[in-house]
């Protein structure tokens, strides 16, 4: 029997130069990369997710926690009629706390947040303490694999500068139930004026490459 990527992405905000679908184009071409490396079948991308720190921008479509998990759940059951397992390729970093719930031997759960650690800390130069969104990392992937999407006139910093200022001693810079809107005018989270489409090029086959090592630990 065979295998099934789900690809989850989220619509929000990504400040003034970056589509309300980034987490989603990025899911759907990491997703579709990994199909091929692991000759996989690949279920169509799932647009909308738990964003509610962005609810203070137009645009942002988000969808309770509970209701992702029932969506996931009914989508994972109509998939396990033809496939063993269920690979969610996951790009939101709000996502990530619910979809954990959903991990068992039959639901592979991979976080793009997860797997950017290690990566990231060689190829970017700005770090905002671990919050990142329309940032360095996220601009430098959109240039490159959908660089017709991305304002580039429209790429300005922010918040990267009053991140520290936050709470210095927390691991994540940002309290819980932090809303974007409170820190970034722009609903930018770091520095997107460093990212370029080659740091893209290298951040996304670094991750397909670790992607699918991990995957095939799995699969096999
Ligand atoms: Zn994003």
């Amino acid at each position: 029997m065979k295998h099934v990527i789900l690809p989850i992405g989220s619509t929000e905000q990504h400040g003034p130069h970056l589509p309300l679908g980034t987490d989603t184009y990025i899911a759907r071409r990491i997703s579709e990369a990994l199909a091929t490396e692991l000759r996989v079948d690949l279920a169509p991308t799932l647009s909308y997710g738990v964003s509610a720190e962005h609810v203070g921008f137009p645009g942002t479509i988000g969808i309770q926690p509970e209701t992702m998990l029932k969506n996931v759940e009914g989508i994972s059951e109509s998939l396990f009629r033809h496939y063993q397992k269920v690979i969610i390729i996951n790009t939101h970093g709000g996502n990530t706390s619910t979809l954990q719930k959903l991990k068992n031997g039959k639901i592979i759960i991979v976080d793009l947040f997860h797997t950017l650690k290690g990566i990231l800390e060689n190829l970017r130069e700005t770090d905002v303490g671990g919050v990142c969104h329309a940032c360095e990392a996220e601009t430098s992937l959109m240039l490159y694999l959908t660089p017709d999407l991305v304002r580039k006139e429209k790429i300005t910093e922010d918040i990267v500068k009053y991140v520290p200022q936050l709470d210095p001693q927390s691991k994540s810079p940002l309290p819980n139930g932090w809303k974007t809107i409170n820190y970034s005018q722009s609903g930018v989270i770091g520095d997107p004026t460093k990212a370029t489409p080659e740091k893209g090029k290298k951040i996304f086959d670094a991750l397909i490459k670790k992607m699918s090592e991990t995957l095939k630990t799995f699969l096999t």
